[in-house]
């Protein structure tokens, strides 16, 4: 099993868009210039799928017979690409006569992803191949804000039984990929500020994972990865984007030209903690004033539910109450939705995305909170910032989680300088 480890501090902010292309510029054309192409960089063609056959590899790049042939051989001993014989032309190749080309491809299977969406009353986990897919997946319902010493073992047992379901050992695993609510120190792995998570900051995770052996532990903000899951949706069309995830509590993930943007502290994106005037005077559960969470988070409207001597569990249950058509639920979910486009507006003003994608458990009420979002961000951002701005539910629904935190931490060691690295240091 290689080690993927990334050496050196990791680096935050990978690029998304993720086609691990080549750089721009030398799309489908021979390099320019001296630097020959590197075996990252191959294998970066390949798992995009821009080139399917040497020859397209060494059209792709310009290397040589040999020098191609040579870095196809540490890949496909690798196991990270596969030859399929047969088939039909690639594109681009003369079809007629001869023997049909041999195919490369990535080879999604060669070996697996953990994903862990660490929640404050539900822990969402999946084992996931190496293009991201989900192949089995469970909920960990647990008692509200367990800390780290309580939790983890439980989801080590967890992913254990999920890795041993679908066959594969724990020397399969590539990467482990886990996300927390709140500011997350992404450099080292560990919570810096987490409100709802009493006793996780500047907990390292990494420990807790050894017995899936060398493969390295990623952790990010839950807003943020839900934003990578997008990498396979609405990435693909779109490249500035703000995801919103509006649960108990709300928080926003920004990608920007294609990139994540974490911010100097890891602290972009705090959007549930924006004052408002809408709640000046009601406490936060962040210990300040004024946020507007106190209005618009889950865990305020559950709060609302309950002192008008309505019984609701949790907002999840509020938000089906809301679809369900139970009026006074509507009425909390569509205010709520108006809060937050208060504050969203100066956010699409500064940003000028060309999508808002709403995530969390408010999206069972899906029409009814976004019809007071909309509302509210259309008056109060600008007519040019709204004139082409969509705004849509996320792409994997209730798995956005578990698929982001599978695609952030596949774009920490299947990038072209991670591959680069773990091959050439073997
Ligand atoms: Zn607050």
């Amino acid at each position: 099993m290689l080690d993927m480890s990334p050496s050196g501090p990791s680096r935050p902010g990978a690029r998304l868009g993720a086609r691990p292309g080549p750089r721009p510029g030398d799309r489908g054309q021979p390099r320019s210039g001296s630097v020959p192409a590197t075996l990252g960089e191959v294998f970066a063609l390949i798992r995009s799928g821009e080139v399917s056959t040497r020859s397209q590899v060494g059209r792709a790049t310009g290397l040589s017979r040999t020098a191609v042939a040579s870095r196809l051989s540490a890949l496909l001993g690798s196991g990270l690409v596969v030859e399929d014989a047969g088939g039909g032309p690639a594109e681009g190749e003369p079809s007629g006569g001869g023997r049909p080309p041999i195919r490369l491809r990535f080879n999604r299977d060669a070996g697996v992803v953990l994903a862990g969406a660490i929640g404050r009353s539900r822990t969402q986990l999946a084992v996931c191949d190496l293009m991201g897919d989900v192949l089995v997946s469970s909920d960990l319902e647990q008692e509200v804000g367990p800390g780290p010493d309580e939790l983890m073992p439980q989801v080590v047992a967890c992913l254990s039984g999920l890795l041993e379901e679908v066959g594969r050992s724990a020397s399969r695993v590539r990467a482990v990929g886990l996300s927390i609510p709140g500011t997350v120190d992404f450099g080292r792995g560990a919570s810096l500020d987490s409100p709802i998570m009493p006793g996780w900051d500047r907990v390292e995770l990494a420990p807790y994972l050894r017995v899936f052996g060398k493969a390295p532990v990623f952790v990010d903000n839950d807003a943020n990865v839900m934003a990578l899951s997008e990498r396979r949706g609405h990435l693909e069309r779109y490249r500035d984007l703000v995801l919103v995830k509006a649960s108990t509590g709300i928080g926003a993930g920004i990608v920007s030209h294609g990139e994540l943007l974490r911010g100097a502290l890891g602290a972009a994106g705090e959007l549930g903690h924006t004052k408002t005037p809408a709640a000046e005077g009601l406490t936060c559960r962040c210990g300040d004033t004024g946020c507007v969470e106190a209005v618009a988070g889950g865990w305020a409207l559950v709060q609302t539910m309950r002192e008008r001597g309505r019984e609701v569990g949790h907002i999840r249950n509020l938000a089906a109450m809301a679809a369900g058509g139970d009026a006074e639920a509507r009425h909390l979910v569509r205010e709520s939705g108006r809060r937050l486009g208060e504050v969203l507006a100066a956010t699409v003003n500064l940003l000028n995305p060309e999508a808002v994608v709403i995530g969390g458990d408010m999206v069972r009420a899906y029409d009814t909170f976004v019809a007071g979002l909309r509302e509210t961000v259309y008056a109060g951002a600008t007519a040019l910032a709204t004139r082409q701005l969509v705004i849509a539910p996320t792409t994997h629904g209730e798995s956005s989680g578990v698929v982001g935190c599978a695609a952030m931490a596949l774009e920490q060691v299947l990038n072209a300088a991670a591959v680069e690295r773990a091959l050439t240091s073997r």
